[in-house]
């Protein structure tokens, strides 16, 4: 196995990270590993397992490799903290993949670094086989995210509550920069650092701005669309981050920092998992608002860089964050739209459309229906099957009204659509399998507890294919009963 090595942000990035080793581990032994997202990768000739074990436990780093441990900020729950970083993570190196993208390898729960802050620097084994879960679903989903490459067990306990089996993932991202790493450099006044970040992002991530005189506000512009993008994305799907603070909100848009994050059930936009969550602020309905509070966090990194003039500056930046809102509401009626099977509409049909999902949404949390099965059934009712889909709801008065108008919207639509195109492209945005908390938590604590890997195994590949009706996998596809989703609580993955 070659990996030509090129560790960009350790080359050019002196000062943003602290170089660190991974901390050894007694016994590792590979429990998990992608391997189609190794053959993206372009990892060839795979070595044996124990070989793979100890490189990805950090026991046997490959040369080329640069471990390091960035700095970061954040803001966690709305309240600034100047000091973070990676505290159980490094990265190894960067790779460029198959497509010549260029992408960090990262090692979490790699042991201590000189941002740990008193932490042991570890993972147990049940969040980070819970980010393997997570991750590669809403990869197959096609929604932005980091990625996980494998799990390696430590072969030693971990402190938690209790004692849990340590465990190291390799997840691979398209870089690990936050909002909180400019947030970083910001506070300290380091505005010539600020602007050296942004160059390197640019590079990066926005290559086409390298030469454009107002490249700043055009990167903040291209930060603001990736995240509307893949928050409207989350919405469709009905996925709650839990933790969506400034250091897990990464400049690229993809979905980073599987902790206590978790899928809605039953359709409620006030839902919330994570057990740190008192105020709601991280409920689903509140992810729009957040990301863009988010932004704004960024914007402010920015505004010496974007214009001389301070006001001009605040003018401009302020613009840019105004536009996340109508970015955001375009990129969500799109997906939702798709949802319900409304092809071909323009705007002169957005008031109408925006009525007609906002009622189905309300119906949805008015009789408790499950967000998933309940789109997933709606194709079944586009295809002229209504009994199974009438059948989630209780009180199916006012749900065959809310059918004769959506019948309308869909006869009138501009361009003709077939039906068959019509509930294709329903099925094609609906998933029929999601990964189902209590399905998860199932999978994590027989492989934690038992040592029996066989049902994440099965989950997984259940996972793959969440457009595909998966008749053998049908238990997973089921939402679980109330008493467990009501008082499920999801915690930050250490
Ligand atoms: P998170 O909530 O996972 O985004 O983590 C917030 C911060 O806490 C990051 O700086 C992490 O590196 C750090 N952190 C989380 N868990 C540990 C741990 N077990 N040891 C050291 N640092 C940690
Ligand atoms: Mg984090």
């Amino acid at each position: 196995m070659k990996l030509a090595f090129d560790n960009s942000y350790a080359e050019q990035l002196e000062g943003f990270y602290a170089a660190s080793e991974p901390v050894a581990v007694p016994s590792p032994q590979l429990l998990y590993f992608n391997h189609a997202l190794a053959e993206q990768m372009g990892l060839d000739s795979l070595p044996a397992d124990d070989k793979l074990a100890s490189i990805f436990s950090g026991n046997a780093l490959p040369a080329g490799t640069r471990p390091i441990a960035q700095v970061y900020a954040g803001h966690q729950f709305g309240q600034f903290n100047p000091q973070l970083g990676d505290g159980r993570a490094l990265i190894i190196g960067e790779i460029l993949d198959r497509q010549q993208q260029r992408i960090d390898i990262c090692l979490k729960g790699s042991g201590q670094t000189p941002f740990s802050r008193g932490g042991d620097g570890k993972a147990a084994l049940g969040p980070m086989l819970r980010e393997v879960l997570i991750a590669e679903a809403m990869y197959a989903l096609g929604i932005p995210t980091t990625r996980s490459l494998a799990v390696v067990g430590t072969g030693e306990k971990v402190f938690r509550d209790l004692p849990e089996p340590g465990a190291v993932l390799t997840r691979t991202a398209a870089s690990h920069i936050r909002i909180g790493t400019f947030a970083f450099f910001a506070a300290r006044e380091q505005y010539d650092k600020v602007k050296q970040l942004a160059d390197y992002c640019i590079a990066r991530h926005d290559p086409a701005l390298s030469d454009d005189n107002a490249k700043y506000l055009k990167f903040l512009q291209a930060c603001i669309e990736r995240q509307a993008q893949l928050i409207a994305q989350w919405m469709g799907v009905g996925f709650i981050h839990g933790v969506m603070n400034t250091d897990n909100m990464t400049i690229a848009g993809e979905t980073i920092d599987y902790g206590p994050c978790a899928f809605m059930e039953n359709y409620d936009s006030k839902t919330v998992f994570s057990s740190i969550d008192h105020q709601g602020r991280y409920a689903y309905g509140n992810q729009p608002a957040i990301a863009q509070w988010n932004l704004a966090r960024l914007a402010e990194t920015l505004l010496p860089l974007i214009d001389e003039d301070k006001d001009r500056s605040v003018e401009l930046a302020t613009e840019a964050l105004n536009a996340f809102a109508d970015q955001y509401q375009l990129a969500l009626r799109k997906i939702m739209r798709q949802k319900l099977g409304l092809l071909n509409r323009d705007e002169r049909h957005n008031n109408e459309d925006d009525a007609l999902l906002n009622d189905w949404l309300d119906l949805l949390e008015q009789q408790q229906v499950d967000f998933t099965l309940a789109f997933r059934a709606l194709c079944d009712a586009a295809n002229g099957q209504r009994a199974s889909f009438l059948n989630l709801f209780s009180d199916h008065s006012p749900v065959e009204q809310w059918l004769v108008r959506w019948e309308q919207c869909a006869q009138n639509q501009s361009n003709e659509v077939n039906n068959r195109d019509r509930v294709q492209a329903m099925l094609a945005i609906n998933p029929w399998i999601i990964p189902r908390n209590h399905k998860v938590e199932e999978a994590l604590r027989a492989a934690s507890d038992l040592n029996d890997f066989s049902l994440f195994e099965t989950l997984l590949v259940a996972l793959q294919k969440p457009f595909e009706e998966q008749p053998d996998f049908a238990a997973f596809a089921q939402p679980a009963n109330i008493a467990f989703t009501q008082s499920y609580k999801t915690f930050c993955g250490t």
